[in-house]
């Protein structure tokens, strides 16, 4: 890239998001690096048309069809192509025109076009962990298939993935991802029962967007990262390990077969696997902040509770048991997440939703892309049941 001065054509999926926007702020220092090729949002009208005006990509796919006239007056005399509704995420990573799909939708709704994307041989920036924990078999075959890298984006496993280089042939023995513990860390059942949404979107080391936030303070984010985890690095359940490290400073590990640990680390922000997923393989220079050991006293490092944090050992079931039952709890989370922040739910009720959910939907080994689908479907319209309690 150096003296060609090509720049990488990005499509940002889900740019008015936490990881979307900080993604264009990355995309803004190193414009002689990067330019946008296709943005989407869901609802948010006014923040995607500030963003098309300044970086000025060919398309851009507003999810509620009922802003469509509104983003296409704006955009349409800038001559930016304008689309709405579901189908149309599909229609634009189909393009040929961009280089890197950055992958930042939240929740299952990422999936389709993150496999259009790795079908299609494009290098995808993988931030939607979900698209993984729903089908990361289909996921990851497509995209060996057609030599699509997946880069990602995901801290922990930004530096699970930066430990690897230059050891494709040594097999790894364990991943140890490290874990923030959220806000919640060292609380029980009797002080969680009570907890409200403004309370579980405090994260203390990161501020991120309102699901992965909730999911963090439950610790399904952990269970989410473990499956995500195995399907990127192609692992068993149990070599993939959860420590608590509340100062988020080693962003995770890879041990070896020698007992060599290998870790990555730096101050928590998100900016940094964003751009080293963008930029890959080149590291780019940038004025963050340094860490220091001499000014940093101590990093520690404790287990989980299991026993109130329930969510992790939902997870780590659903994983051991495979086939459909990570696409059901992540459903079931969805929907429980999304009433716990509308204050439908306690915050206890998430774990009671997911487990019952995990319970009632028959068990499939290895699904289709559409067995996925029902999956989905069906397990969310139970837990949406569940929730007239
Ligand atoms: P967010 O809620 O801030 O943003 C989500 C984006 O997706 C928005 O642009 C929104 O318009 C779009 N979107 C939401 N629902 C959609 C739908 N149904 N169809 C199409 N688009 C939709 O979320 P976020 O915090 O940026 O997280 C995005 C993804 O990245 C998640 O999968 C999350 O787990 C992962 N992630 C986030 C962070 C972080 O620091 N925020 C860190 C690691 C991983
Ligand atoms: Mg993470």
């Amino acid at each position: 890239m150096s003296n060609a001065q090509e720049k990488k054509r990005i499509a940002l999926f889900g740019s008015t998001g936490s990881i979307g926007t900080q993604a264009l702020d990355v995309i803004r220092s190193h414009a002689n690096l990067f330019e946008v090729e296709i943005l989407t949002a869901q609802s948010n009208d006014s923040l995607l048309i500030e963003q098309a005006l300044e970086f000025t990509p060919n398309a851009v796919v507003i999810g509620d069809e009922e802003k469509f006239e509104k983003v296409k007056n704006a955009l349409s005399p800038k001559g930016i192509k304008v689309f709405a509704g579901i189908d149309a995420l599909e229609e634009v990573a189909d393009f040929d025109t961009y280089d890197i799909m950055l992958a930042a939708i939240v929740g299952f709704a990422g999936l389709t076009p993150t496999l259009k994307a790795v079908s299609k041989g494009k290098i995808v920036a993988l931030a939607n962990k979900e698209t993984l924990v729903v089908a990361g078999d289909i996921v990851m075959k497509t995209a060996l298939e057609n030599r699509a890298p997946v880069i990602p984006v995901d801290s922990e496993h930004s530096a699970v993935f930066q430990c690897l280089l230059g050891e494709a042939r040594n097999p790894i023995e364990k991943v140890i991802l490290t874990a923030s513990g959220g806000p919640f860390l060292g609380k029980k059942p009797n002080f969680l029962v009570n907890v409200k949404r403004d309370h579980a979107l405090q994260h203390p080391n990161w501020s991120m967007g309102a699901k992965i936030s909730v999911d963090s303070a439950t610790l399904m984010n952990k269970g989410l990262e473990m499956i995500e985890a195995r399907w990127l690095f192609n692992l068993r359940p149990d070599q993939i390990d959860v420590i608590i490290h509340p100062q988020s400073i080693i962003h995770s590990m890879v041990m070896f077969e020698d007992g060599s640990i290998k870790a990555q680390m730096g101050f928590p922000d998100m900016k940094l696997p964003i751009q080293y997923a963008l930029g890959f393989p080149q590291r780019i220079q940038n004025d963050f902040p340094r860490f220091n050991f001499k000014k940093f006293n101590e990093l520690t490092f404790e287990e989980p509770d299991y026993k109130t944090f329930r969510n992790l050992v939902l997870a780590i079931e659903a994983m051991q048991k495979g086939g459909n039952m990570p696409c059901v709890l992540n459903a079931a989370n969805e929907i429980a997440v999304w009433a716990f922040l509308k204050n439908r739910i306690g915050f206890l009720d998430i774990t009671a939703v997911v487990e019952k959910t995990l319970e009632k939907i028959t068990f499939i080994q290895q699904p289709t892309l559409d067995d996925y689908f029902e999956s989905d479907g069906e397990a969310r319209n139970f837990a949406a049941s569940l929730l007239r309690m």
